[in-house]
């Protein structure tokens, strides 16, 4: 065995054991003998400062008891948590290694201002770089023109937003059209409306006041109340037709003016009550066809034949006829049928469109005299609309017109 003397075993010692390593030699009483912190070489001898018995330590106590005794504790001397091995030599001395330990708060600490640093990085990076991006993403829709979205830059993923943009903004465009035409039409309605009441109010008024200032020969005075009459009545036909035009325009017709009519009845009711004045015009109402049953509002529908009726005696030639056919077809759908054939003047080709708009008349003098209000035809047009159905005319300068009603039957 090799025996190595107290300053080699030191040396040694100190040699072998690394620099985190704390090695320290207790005699058997708790005297310190050697420390590896606390011992400096000076000369070649080893020179401890002066430290106090370690008799008291824990892990002095261990190894004497035991033999070999380990111990994590907070040293006074180094001022940190410290892991302690002790074990007992042959001798009774104690050899004792200590690792410092480092706490896991102590861990944690060591790693918090990196921590902080770079997440305070990440974040300002974060915040210019979405600044940046938000920007970019944003550039085209800023520079969007809201009139015209499909033209200028952009990328793909914005096309079908911008499609509907421009959907929309067509579709603004064209309700923005139809309530400018929907406006005007009610300011000429109303003007027209006004216009037309003016006239005979006129002449009631100027013949009243005639009769009233007895500048009238008594003679003269039926005639008189005759002309009153006549233009009260055309102001009464006139609210009347103004009062179902509104009723039309308001919607379609309440359920509760629903009922089955039979078309063919009707149209032999209106032919009857009409024929007194087609009989002064020497003209013949034929009624012909078959029963035909639509769902429908009785007297809406009596307007309209009587419409057509009236206009096709009004617009009539001496000793002409008119024919009414009331019928039912299923080509192209089931649909029941109301002609109204007249002999009469006829209308030129070009104003055939034209003759359903309110105040519309192509002679507006035989028109009036005849008692016509111009919102006849616009009436039936709406009638048969709201009836889901519609009506069509033919027609020939000089050779009569034809109207055609067509309405589903349900
Ligand atoms: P009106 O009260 O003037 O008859 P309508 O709206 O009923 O108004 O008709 C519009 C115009 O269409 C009439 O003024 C007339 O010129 C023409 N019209 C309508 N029905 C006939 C017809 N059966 N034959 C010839 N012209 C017609």
């Amino acid at each position: 065995m090799n025996v190595i003397d107290e300053s080699e075993r030191l040396a040694l010692m100190d040699a072998q054991v690394s620099a985190d390593l704390r090695y320290t030699l207790i005699d058997e009483n708790g005297e310190v003998v050697f420390d590896s912190v606390q011992s400096q070489l000076d000369n070649g001898e080893y020179i401890l400062k002066e430290l106090d018995n370690h008799s008291n330590r824990p892990e002095f106590q261990g190894a004497v008891r035991e033999g070999t005794a380990y111990v994590i504790r907070y040293s006074d001397t180094l001022k940190k948590d410290m892991l302690y091995a002790a074990v007992r030599l042959d001798d009774g001395a104690i050899v004792r290694l200590a690792e410092p330990r480092e706490s896991l708060i102590a861990f944690a600490a060591r790693f918090v201002v990196p921590i902080v640093i770079v997440i305070l990085v990440v974040a300002v990076l974060v915040v210019v770089f979405s600044k940046l991006l938000t920007k970019r993403i944003m550039r085209p829709l800023d520079n969007m023109d809201v009139t015209e979205p499909l033209k200028g830059e952009g990328y793909s993923e914005m096309s079908p937003l911008l499609a509907r943009i421009d959907d929309q903004r067509l579709m603004l465009e064209r309700q923005n059209e139809d309530l400018a035409r929907a406006d005007s039409m009610r300011r000429d309605f109303s003007a027209n409306v006004s216009h037309e009441l003016k006239t005979p109010l006129q002449v009631i008024v100027g013949y009243t006041e005639l009769m009233e200032g007895g500048l009238v020969s008594q003679e003269d005075i039926p005639k008189f109340s005759r002309i009153i009459h006549e233009e009260a009545e055309n102001m009464r036909s006139l609210i009347d037709d103004v009062l179902t035009l509104s009723r039309l325009d308001s919607g379609s017709i309440s359920a509760s003016n629903l009922k089955d009519v039979d078309l063919f009845i009707l149209a032999k009711q209106v032919a009857d009550r009409l024929a007194p004045i087609a009989n002064k015009k020497d003209v013949d109402i034929r009624v012909s066809g078959e029963s035909v049953f639509i769902e429908g509002d009785e007297s809406l529908l009596d307007e309209m034949m009587s419409n057509l009726i009236t206009n096709a005696i009004r617009y009539n030639v001496d000793n002409g006829y008119v024919d009414v056919i009331v019928g039912e077809r299923v080509q192209p759908a089931k649909e029941a049928v109301v002609v109204v054939r007249d002999a009469g003047i006829g209308m030129p080709e070009d104003e055939l469109t034209k003759i359903f708009e309110r105040f519309y008349r192509i002679d507006k003098s035989r028109s009036k005299e005849t008692g016509g209000t111009g919102l006849g035809l616009a009436i039936v047009k709406h009638a048969a609309l709201s009836h889901n159905g519609q009506v069509q005319v033919e027609s020939k300068l000089g050779q009569g017109s034809t109207f055609t009603v067509t309405i589903p039957i349900k």
